[in-house]
């Protein structure tokens, strides 16, 4: 782990004690000369960002190869193509975003100006997770520039390869001045978090979000906490279910199933347990053929401990499709769990693997109130034919998202907010909500300096003031 280029000297305990505070006062300083304000600076740096990513395709593919195998089709689609499309849609929408927006004015205000400026916040952090390494860490970051704001990344150090592309080569193309990557371990995290940033974007577990949201507190800086949890995914009596055995299956195993919107756990009755299991072991074998740790499409779990960890969660019920692991590729292949019991292991913690426990209720009222019994989660799936179901669904339950009829869509549309709510997160963005999460709302009354006998009503001595009505 290295503090990033840029950082100013300091007396050698100073630097010892923070070695980040050169850094972070470099970038303070860029910020306070209002260099990332014109709209023209901030377009020139999404476009070279838009340069890196042309330029460096072939190695981005090549280093998410390396740390998960993850397939190139996987990576354009979930990673490349949405950094670009956010960037293309911030680049068409930049200047209407930023307008100033005027706003209704009361009757001694009559002849002033009254607006809200979307105000950068100053120099911000982002930190990212190892799972979309790319995409969570750039697609804030766009929103950041846009805002035009001053930018401290920091990739997480488990997705190894794309932390060392992303501090070699993404400097390059921005303005040093004004954005920097760090790499840092947990340690070094935490003393990066003891400086003063105007807002902190985490995106992350819920035990980490909470470390960051309290060393936040200290500054009282403003946060956006990006986590993940438990996403239920009710299939009703009444659908098609090749269609949702290929829909889950996607879900649950794209990535191999390290994906904070992943259906984590199927809930529907005996009977749909019975049909949906010959349905899912088919639509496994046609997306990954008959032995998927073959298969050029399914990626490998990231980390040892990673492995580790989901590999314990197979003894929760009983393998009904799947459960082969292969420790040296950290391979564990598509799996599904039956007779898992709510209190087992599979059942207290994010799955993040490629394991789906499907549990049996009576009905949607017993699938709701098992839903609502746990964390609100980041995202919701319900399965139905019948819209009625659906809806009861979506209006007797909270989570971050909701999609019916299928898995992970939601995150196609720049146009929906997308973020957790209670431990699944706090905020959200993606599309214009990102420029807005980087912008401060700032009210600004631009007065008449004259007219001075409208203004006599408010002044002492009050004994002869009447409010008009
Ligand atoms: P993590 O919380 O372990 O790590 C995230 C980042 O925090 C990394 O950069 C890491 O270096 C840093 N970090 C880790 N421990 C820290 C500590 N003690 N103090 C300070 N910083 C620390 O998460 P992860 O394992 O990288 O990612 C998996 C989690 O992220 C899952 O829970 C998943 O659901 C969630 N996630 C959420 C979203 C979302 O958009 N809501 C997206 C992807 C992943």
């Amino acid at each position: 782990a290295s503090p990033a280029s840029g950082s100013a000297g300091n007396s050698e305990e100073g630097a010892r004690m923070n070695p980040y505070a050169g850094l972070v006062s470099g970038l303070r300083a860029a910020w306070l000369s209002g260099k990332t304000r014109p709209m023209e600076y901030r377009v020139a740096q999404l476009e070279a960002l838009g340069r890196f990513l042309d330029e460096k395709n072939q190695d981005i593919l090549d280093v998410l190869a390396s740390d998960m195998r993850k397939p190139p089709f996987e990576v354009e689609i979930s990673e490349i193509s949405i950094c670009r499309s956010e960037l293309n849609h911030a680049l068409n929408n930049l200047g209407t975003w930023m307008k100033d927006e005027h706003v209704e004015k009361n009757w001694v205000t009559q002849l002033d100006s009254a607006f809200i400026r979307k105000d950068p916040y100053g120099v911000v952090l982002i930190i990212g997770p190892w799972n979309y390494p790319i995409n969570l860490l750039l697609v804030p970051l766009i929103g950041a520039i846009a805002a035009g704001n001053c930018v401290i990344m920091k990739p997480s150090e488990i997705s190894k390869a794309v932390e060392k592309l992303v501090a070699e080569m993404l400097p390059n193309y921005l303005d040093k001045d004004c954005f920097a990557v760090v790499t840092a371990g947990v340690e070094e995290t935490n003393k990066l978090l003891e400086n003063k940033f105007d807002y902190i974007f985490f995106t992350g577990s819920p035990s980490v979000g909470r470390i960051i949201m309290t060393a936040a507190a200290k500054h009282l800086t403003p946060v956006t906490l990006e986590l993940g949890g438990k996403n239920p995914c009710y299939v009703s009596d009444n659908c098609e279910v090749q269609n949702v055995a290929r829909r889950v299956a996607w879900g649950r195993f794209f990535n191999a199933g390290q994906t904070c919107v992943a259906p984590d756990y199927v809930l529907c009755s005996v009977e749909m347990r019975e049909k949906l299991l010959p349905a899912l072991r088919e639509a496994i074998t046609e997306f990954y053929g008959l032995n998927p740790q073959e298969s050029p499409d399914f990626a490998r779990i990231v980390g040892d401990k990673q492995f580790q960890r989901a590999q314990a969660l197979l003894s929760s019920g009983r393998v009904a499709i799947g459960g082969q692991t292969d420790e040296k590729e950290r391979y564990i292949a598509p799996t599904v769990l039956v007779d898992v019991r709510p209190e087992d292991p599979a059942m207290q913690e994010e799955i993040f693997g490629p394991i789906l426990p499907i549990l049996t209720v009576a009905n949607v009222d017993e699938a709701i109130a098992f839903i609502n019994a746990r964390e609100r989660p980041l995202a919701l799936y319900a399965f139905s034919s019948c819209k009625k179901v659906l809806r009861r669904v979506l209006e007797q339950t909270s989570s971050g998202g909701f999609c019916a009829n299928d898995t992970m869509m939601q995150m196609t549309l720049t146009s929906l907010p997308f973020g957790g709510i209670g431990h699944s997160g706090l905020g959200h963005y993606h599309g214009r909500f990102t420029f807005e999460t980087f912008s401060h709302p700032r009210s600004a009354l631009l007065r008449s300096a004259g007219r001075e006998s409208l203004n006599n009503v408010r002044y002492p001595p009050y004994a002869s003031r009447r409010l008009p009505l």
